[in-house]
């Protein structure tokens, strides 16, 4: 389990977004090219780069502009019709407007640091958390950054590039882009990583994601992201709609996790809310086992009723013993083994 991730960190291998940036764009400028040009490059200069990552041969430097630089290219043109996640509120984050999330053209970081809370073979994690969030879920734990796209600072990929190099130094084992949520920050997610450049081909990606994102957004994705630390709540639309406001959930994400299965290692989360083992913890354990065997998947038992979770009198609580218990025991009768 993890094998790639080990791998690039024991420099044994590269990281993905390394090979990326030494993968030629097959131009040598994205100057003034749209996205209806940039995407069937990025399609041809994706199929180079899987057959070379299949051979597991090290890439000399690319000539002209580099694949990473095309994606991210892609992603900044995507912010004049946003579809960065399913919400394709499709509005000009260009000239000032904002969709759902409320996140702007420049991102903003809440915090930003070496955060040990994570999965023991994540951690120390460098955690950067973007302001802002796709969902509006009732019980949110992080909701005073989550729900105010206007929280914290500006982001600076300059900045956040050296940022994860003095984290490197104190020992950083990724670099792990949350918030919030990160699909509204993947323009400044990629521009920092090409910041970084060559300082980070030992330092594995994370993309820690509500599993929301868009099929244009996962395509930019592959590539650069060494595990999708993903959450999967919700195992019917009702569920999703009532706590989390968002439609046609698990077909979006379920195809997410399959897409996510081909690109790159998957730490599945589920946190088990009350009184929703049957419906949600059940459901998503029968999904996994059939579509994702032995996907590293962390059952989570910390939620506890917070920010507007008293509206909904049915999960204002913490998960009883028994359904910790039963959840267990559903995992066991999936023949998922819990990490
Ligand atoms: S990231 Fe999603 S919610 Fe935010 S503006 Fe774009 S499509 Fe809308």
């Amino acid at each position: 389990m993890l094998e790639d991730y080990f791998s690039i960190l024991e420099k044994k291998a590269p990281a993905r977004h390394w090979t990326c940036s030494h993968t030629s764009a097959g131009a040598p400028s994205l100057d003034g090219l749209g996205e209806e040009d940039l995407w069937p490059l990025h399609e041809a200069a994706m199929a180079r780069w899987r057959e070379s990552r299949g051979a597991r041969a090290e890439p000399p430097p690319a000539a002209g502009a580099t694949l990473l630089e095309l994606k991210a290219a892609l992603a900044r043109r995507m912010l004049r019709s946003c579809r960065m996640c399913e919400r394709r509120c499709g509005v000009d984050r260009t000239t000032g407007e904002t969709g759902y999330c409320g996140v702007g053209a420049v991102s903003r970081v809440a915090s930003n640091f070496l955060h040990f809370g994570e999965e023991p073979e994540l951690v120390p994690s460098h955690t950067t958390f973007f302001s802002g969030c796709t969902f509006h879920c009732a019980y949110c734990q992080n909701w005073d950054i989550a729900m105010d796209a206007r929280a914290g600072s500006p982001a600076d990929p300059l900045l956040l590039a050296d940022s994860l190099r003095d984290g490197m130094k104190q020992g950083s084992r990724n670099a792990n882009f949350v918030g919030g949520n990160p699909d509204p920050n993947l323009h400044t997610i990629l521009d920092t990583i090409i910041r970084l450049g060559g300082d980070g081909k030992h330092l594995p990606m994370v993309w820690n994601s509500n599993m929301y994102t868009s099929e244009e957004a996962m395509r930019l994705l592959e590539g650069v992201m060494d595990v999708y630390l993903g959450d999967f709540r919700y195992g019917n639309d009702e569920c999703a709609s009532r706590y989390s406001d968002v439609d046609d959930y698990f077909r979006i994400v379920s195809r997410n996790f399959i897409a996510a299965r081909g690109q790159g290692e998957i730490m599945l989360r589920h946190l088990l809310l009350p009184g929703h083992l049957e419906c949600c913890g059940d459901r998503i354990m029968s999904w996994a086992a059939r579509n994702l065997p032995g996907v590293y998947f962390n059952l989570m038992f910390q939620y506890r009723p917070e920010y507007r979770a008293a509206l909904y009198p049915e999960i204002d609580r913490r998960p009883s013993q028994q359904e910790k218990m039963g959840a267990v025991e559903a995992a066991r009768r999936h023949g998922i083994a819990l990490s």
